[in-house]
Parts: C-alpha cells; sequence; structure tokens
C-alpha cells in the first residue's frame, strides 16, 4: 500500500504529467481518504475478499482505462504484471476523464492506482456477480504464477503449450465456459490464460491427471499455488476494515 501512494507519475520526458496537464498530486493521506470513501460508499459485502493490493475501480474509469491502453476485451478485471500506461496512454486517460467532468482528486487517485505494478483492478460491477470469487480467483492465480522463479515459469509455459498442441482438453462438469470460448481465449491469449482456467476448476479432471503424469513438477508447483489462492478465498479472514 505505501508504495501505491509513493508512485512518481513522471513521464517519458521527466516532466510530471499530473502538472503538464494541470493536476495537483494528492498526498498519501488524502489518498488514502479518498478510497475509504468510495469503498464506503459501495459497501458490498464481497469487498470483504479483497487484500490491501486488490483495488475496486469504478465502471466509466475501467471502461476509460481500458480504451487508454487500447484492451478491447470485455474483460472486468486484471493483475497488473506492469503498468500498461505510458506517457501517451495517461495523456489519453486524464483527458478523456477531464472531458467526463471528472476532478482532479479523481484523476489523480485512478492513476496512482491503475499504474501501479503486481496489483489487480476489478470493475465495480463485477462486485454484484455470482462470479467474483472466481474471478478474484483467477487474478490470484495470475499473481502467484508472476512470483515464481523465472526456470520455473517457464517450465510451466513449456508443460502449457504441449498440452495445449497434444491434449483434447475440454471444460470441466459444471464450468460457465464452453469449449469454443476456452479455445478462443488460449488462443487470443498467452498460454498462461490455460492455467489460470485449469487451475479455477474450468477444465476438466483429466487434463491435471495428464499433466500429473507426464510433467510432475510442474504439477506440484501448480497444486501449490492452487491450494494457496482456493484457501485464501475460502477459508479467509474477514477484512474487518470495511465493516467498522
Ligand atoms: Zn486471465
Amino acid at each position: 500500500m505505501k508504495k501505491l501512494f509513493s508512485l512518481l507519475l513522471v513521464c517519458n520526458f521527466g516532466i510530471n504529467i499530473l502538472s503538464c496537464l494541470g493536476i495537483k498530486k494528492l498526498g498519501k493521506l488524502e489518498l488514502k481518504s479518498y478510497y475509504s470513501d468510495y469503498l464506503s460508499k459501495i459497501n458490498n459485502i464481497n469487498l470483504a475478499y479483497l487484500d490491501t493490493t486488490e483495488y475496486i475501480i469504478p465502471n466509466e474509469i475501467f471502461e476509460v482505462y481500458k480504451k487508454s491502453i487500447g484492451e478491447k476485451s470485455p474483460c472486468v478485471a486484471f493483475y497488473l504484471k506492469q503498468n500498461y500506461m505510458g506517457y501517451f496512454e495517461k495523456r489519453k486517460f486524464i483527458n478523456e476523464l477531464k472531458r467526463k467532468g471528472y476532478d482532479e482528486k479523481d484523476i489523480a487517485f485512478y492513476l496512482a492506482v491503475l499504474t501501479k505494478e503486481k496489483a489487480v483492478v476489478i470493475k465495480e460491477c463485477a462486485l454484484k456477480k455470482r462470479y467474483f470469487t472466481s474471478l478474484l480467483l483467477h487474478e490470484r492465480i495470475h499473481k502467484e504464477l508472476d512470483k515464481l522463479p523465472r526456470e520455473d515459469y517457464n517450465k510451466i509455459m513449456e508443460a502449457v503449450k504441449f498440452i495445449i498442441k497434444n491434449v483434447k482438453f475440454k471444460p470441466s462438469k459444471g464450468s460457465s465456459y464452453s469449449l469454443s470460448y476456452l479455445e478462443e481465449i488460449i488462443k487470443k491469449s498467452n498460454p498462461e490464460e490455460f492455467i489460470a482456467y485449469l487451475l479455477q476448476g474450468e477444465i476438466d479432471k483429466s487434463t491435471e491427471k495428464f499433466l500429473k503424469k507426464k510433467f510432475p513438477h510442474v504439477y506440484k508447483t501448480l497444486d501449490k499455488i492452487k491450494t494457496k489462492v482456493r484457501n485464501s478465498l475460502y477459508n479467509f479472514k474477514v477484512n474487518q476494515k470495511f465493516f467498522k
């Protein structure tokens, strides 16, 4: 959390973008109280699941962010593996929000959150969905994969590529996704998506069994991640700060 509020919003040319565009940077406390005020207005039970690196973003702002970074899919959450906003994306984001009538505080706050690396950002409307925990589980899997040593990560990717090419996978019983949807996602995105859906339980068990047999070391690593993220959601401690 501390790091987020000390973000330096400096553009590629060494100029502070916020001051370039006439926006005053907010102090740490202002940023904190801004977010608490916003969350208290939402008042949704699912907020309790979130940790301090997972942020809810108002629907309109989330869409402006997606447009600014050129994301065209209908997704409602991201794990920010890296900061996807360079100088031009930030400028687009700021100008669009100004045009929509947002004030400096709103812009400064959301720019700070959306340029944070290793955070999860979720569109506000997703809080009301039945699949909210499943969505959070998916993003946390990406977060855990990102923490792995490069060597382990590469081994996983090799195994996944092998599976995608050689194994006829299908959605698990009761999965909310069709085979064509999963195939499309996997084709469009990097193979990491396959792992996220597999660990989420959306892909048939036989694929996991195949992985266990053919790539036992990879399976062991992934099984640890699966247990960790599942426990973080289903055995979680209610984050009391939202209920004070
Ligand atoms: Zn994903």
